[in-house]
């Protein structure tokens, strides 16, 4: 059951708040019937019109995307460039990514259809850890990571404190591999913070969102969220 303002936004009709209006005003019928109370609970098999049009009712998908690098995360892109809601040609929701990854990252990504869950997700206040692998430029020391920590001033705001790993560092090549866990979102995070303690991101990948992990998936491939997992990350 969903609430009926937000079955009428959902359908494309209206912002949530103008359906409010249309449901105060008397254009909504539920069943037939006109229904003004705001809060009314509607289930898969009422019938909703707005102004006597009935409304399609657009199922929700959840779905996690192993995202290979050089794809858009988003639905279109002006430049012809692959985007991630390519992968997804043959489902016939309209979704769209919950946040963003780089270009030119790879790893996790949800997409949904569903924009309370994704408004839900990419609140600063939802806390949901997120596990990023980085190649970094420069033998990694665990005192040059310590910042990482405790929070920094990056581009005049205070990061969250992280969690980091140092996983291998490689003497030839002159790289290591970075474990980074964060819980906030910010464009390029995960890059300004490795480069701000002094090691350039050569390589990115998104390991885990909360307990969601890529495991059984190849880059480019998805699979759907079930409703455990959807209502634990909420
Ligand atoms: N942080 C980044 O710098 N890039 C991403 O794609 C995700 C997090």
């Amino acid at each position: 059951m969903e609430r009926l303002q937000k079955v009428i936004a959902h359908a494309g009709i209206a912002s949530r708040r103008k359906a409010e209006e249309y449901i105060a005003n008397g254009r909504v019928k539920v069943n037939g019937k006109i229904v003004r109370e705001l809060g009314t609970q509607v289930g898969k098999s009422d019938k909703v019109e707005v102004d006597d049009v009935p409304i399609y009712k657009e199922e929700y998908g959840y779905y996690l995307f192993y995202k290979p690098k050089g794809v858009i995360s988003a639905v279109s892109d002006d430049k012809g460039r692959k985007v991630v809601t390519d992968f997804f040609s043959h489902i016939k929701e309209r979704i769209y990514p919950v946040g963003r990854l780089d270009y030119d990252t790879s790893g996790l990504l949800l997409l949904t259809n569903d924009g309370e869950f994704s408004q839900k997700l990419t609140h600063p206040s939802h806390e949901i850890d997120k596990v990023y692998v980085a190649k970094v430029k420069g033998l990694a020391k665990k005192h040059d990571l310590l910042p990482l920590t405790k929070g920094m001033k990056i581009e005049g705001y205070k990061t969250a404190p992280a969690a980091f790993e140092i996983i291998s560092v490689d003497l030839k090549t002159n790289t290591s591999i970075v474990e980074l866990t964060i819980h906030e979102g910010r464009n390029h995070q995960v890059k300004k913070m490795l480069q701000a303690v002094g090691y350039p991101v050569q390589k990115l990948k998104r390991e885990k969102y909360g307990d969601l992990t890529l495991k059984g998936l190849r880059p480019g491939e998805y699979r759907n969220l079930n409703k455990k997992e959807i209502s634990v990350l909420l």
